[in-house]
């Protein structure tokens, strides 16, 4: 898919991480709208601060944003620390809500920008996302944005974005190095 103009629905799991997808497909013609749709991140002051720094990032840009509010931390408090079967479900959860959005609302094709992380699993969500254009009949925009990864969040650090260090659910927040330095101001 190339043409000029189409419109993507762009899952956006925070703002730094939003930057570079952003740059890239708007480059390549495309009109990318950002969803923020991310229950799995715990504690709420931190799911309100990435939902602030990615609406201040949309608005220095001039994207256009849908934001879904649900908060769903029972799901992940199911799961042990060490079972890493839960990415599964948190891929899957986001990502799905992602390709019947789209699907419901004319959009062209979906993406998100978990696809510029280096940290996440890429292969699995990619198959995840081929799933979900199989089973809504809406095309899967896939590329690999990790390729400007380090670009993104260096202009990130410009635009002075809030960069948070640990993935987002209550296990991923335990095991971090960077817990107790983490403040709330
Ligand atoms: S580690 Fe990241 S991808 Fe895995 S469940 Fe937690 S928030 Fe989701």
């Amino acid at each position: 898919m190339s043409e000029t103009g189409k419109r993507i629905l762009l899952h956006a799991c925070c703002g730094p991480c939003a930057v570079w997808p952003v740059e890239l497909l708007r480059e390549e013609g495309f009109q990318p709208e950002g969803y923020f749709y991310n229950p799995n991140i715990h504690p709420d002051k931190e799911f309100k601060r990435r939902k602030e720094t990615f609406l201040s990032y949309a608005a220095i840009k001039n994207l256009k944003t849908i934001v879904d509010d649900d908060f769903k931390q029972d799901r992940w408090e199911k799961y042990s620390p060490e079972d890493l079967s839960r990415c599964v479900m948190c891929y899957t959860l986001r990502l799905e809500k992602v390709a019947q959005f789209a699907k419901e609302n004319q959009f062209d094709a979906f993406t998100s920008t978990l696809f510029v992380s280096p940290y996440q699993n890429h292969e699995l969500m990619k198959e995840i996302c081929f799933g979900l254009q199989e089973k809504y009949g809406i095309p899967f925009l896939y590329r690999d944005f990790r390729t400007g990864y380090r670009k993104g969040q260096s202009m990130a650090r410009e635009m002075g974005l809030y960069r948070q260090k640990y993935c987002g659910c209550i296990h991923s927040y335990n095991s971090s190095s960077f817990k107790d330095k983490i403040t709330w101001d």
